[in-house]
């Protein structure tokens, strides 16, 4: 699906600087993370700063792209 490092879809009227940060969201919000409760790396993003496990089900609230950035900024 995605070629290189940057992610075709957005065009080139947003600049690069944009578009890389639209890259590295996007490959945040792919990423596998580790659930908190069980330890499996189910975690997922369902909606903005909302993350569930797809193994016990255990959802909390996190950063809107990276479910540690809450704690981290
Ligand atoms: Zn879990």
């Amino acid at each position: 699906m995605a070629k290189g490092k940057t992610i075709k879809g957005l065009g080139a009227r947003y600049g690069s600087t944009l578009r890389k940060r639209y890259t590295n969201v996007y490959r945040v919000q792919k990423a596998k993370k580790e659930c908190p409760s069980c330890s499996s790396m189910k975690l997922k993003r369902v909606a903005s700063g909302i993350w569930r496990c797809g193994a016990c089900g255990h959802t909390l609230a996190g950063g809107a792209y990276d479910v540690s950035s809450a704690s981290t900024r």
